[in-house]
């Protein structure tokens, strides 16, 4: 029996990009060729990504980045991959990765243009050699006015102020999933035509959920707010939540955000006491702010706990910052958490909860 081929009707991603820029009365089409250029670069990405150890290019490059953090060959590939294909379209006047202390002027050689890229251009690597879920993570931000040689305070906006924001992720299926400040879509790629197809218009974050993700090896260096939180989901059924909670950890930023933009959830990365001087594990500029931005979007919420992430002013390209994000419910609940606490309300739940009893003992 012959198979009925159909055309496929659902939109690519460029005329996606051109219907949203025709909405916008005064669109140059500058940003959109800002946005065509990282796809470019996400796909490429995807393809060393998706080539494994054939590519040659895993394992470690025998160098730390500007946070210590030992870097992976295809971290920096994937830091080369962005570059080489966004510095030349004349739309950036600058750009700030990961894995560069300073921010990367356009060379002379290129027209400079009125936007500032941030990206993370491999997220989650040191999953890499064990086959999971990776991906890149970018913002756009403008470019202040007059500036044509941006330094590193230029890019100190907050997250408010991001044009646009998206993640590749890099998993069974290649996926890009932007927001341009209009909802959060998502696109994916078809290797047989090289193109992002939108399959996920408008995806929402459910408001309740019933699932969380945290590193629980850093339960002893949490504050009292989000032990409480922890200690009521684990209790299930018989806790103050009166529910049976699940936990997840892939320890890949990009994998826990798409799973909680799919099916809901929440992600905790928390300020914790194990180094003082790092009041969280994730960077504020290319991994929170963008994330922020597009679970905002998709109606979830994004918080430090005591506060709206993408209200922070930030003071250094690479701070690092305290990340609770995904289903409304839970964000407001924990934030209340940590109000509670800082004005000494104890919680209402018996305290030996809280001294004798951790995560996985029962008291
Ligand atoms: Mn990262
Ligand atoms: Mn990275």
């Amino acid at each position: 029996m012959r198979e009925t081929i159909r055309v496929e009707t659902r939109p690519t991603i460029t005329e996606f990009f051109l219907t949203e820029q025709r909405r916008a009365p005064h669109a140059t089409g500058a940003f959109t060729a800002v946005i065509n250029d990282i796809r470019l670069a996400c796909k490429r990405i995807a393809h060393v990504v998706g080539q494994g150890a054939l590519s040659g290019a895993t394992g470690a490059a025998g160098s730390q980045n500007v946070q210590g953090e030992t870097q992976m060959h295809l971290d920096v590939l994937a830091d080369e991959i962005f570059v080489r294909t966004n510095e030349w379209g004349g739309h950036l006047a600058g750009l700030v990765s990961e894995e560069r202390e300073e921010p990367l002027l356009i060379p002379g050689a290129f027209p400079r243009g009125p936007y500032l890229l941030v990206y993370d251009p491999l997220d989650g690597s040191s999953n890499i050699d064990v086959n999971v879920s990776v991906g890149s993570i970018f913002s756009v931000l403008r470019c202040p006015e007059g500036v044509t040689e941006p330094g590193a305070r230029d890019f100190l906006q907050p997250g408010t102020k991001q044009v646009a924001a998206g993640y590749a992720i890099y998993g069974p299926t290649t996926m890009l999933v932007l927001t341009l400040g209009r909802g959060t879509h998502g696109f994916t790629l078809d290797r047989s035509i090289g193109e992002f197809i939108l399959t996920h218009p408008d995806m929402m974050v459910p408001a309740a959920t019933r699932e969380f993700a945290i590193n629980a090896s850093n339960e002893r260096f949490w504050e009292p707010p989000v032990r409480r939180y922890v200690a009521e989901c684990v209790q299930g059924k018989a806790g103050p939540r009166g529910s049976d909670f699940n936990m997840r950890w892939i320890a890949s930023l990009v994998a826990e955000v798409h799973r909680i933009l799919v099916r809901g959830g929440l992600f905790m990365y928390p300020r914790d006491t194990k180094d003082a001087a790092k009041p969280g594990r994730l960077r504020l500029l290319y991994e929170a702010n963008p994330m922020a931005m597009i679970v905002e979007q998709a109606g979830g919420c994004a918080s430090t706990g005591r506060g709206r992430l993408l209200e922070i002013e930030p003071s250094a390209l690479h701070q690092r910052v305290p990340v609770i994000l995904g289903s409304r419910d839970e964000v407001e609940r924990i934030e209340r958490y940590h109000r509670d606490h800082d004005a000494g309300v104890e919680p209402p739940t018996s305290p030996p909860l809280f001294h004798d009893r951790s995560l996985f003992t029962k008291a």
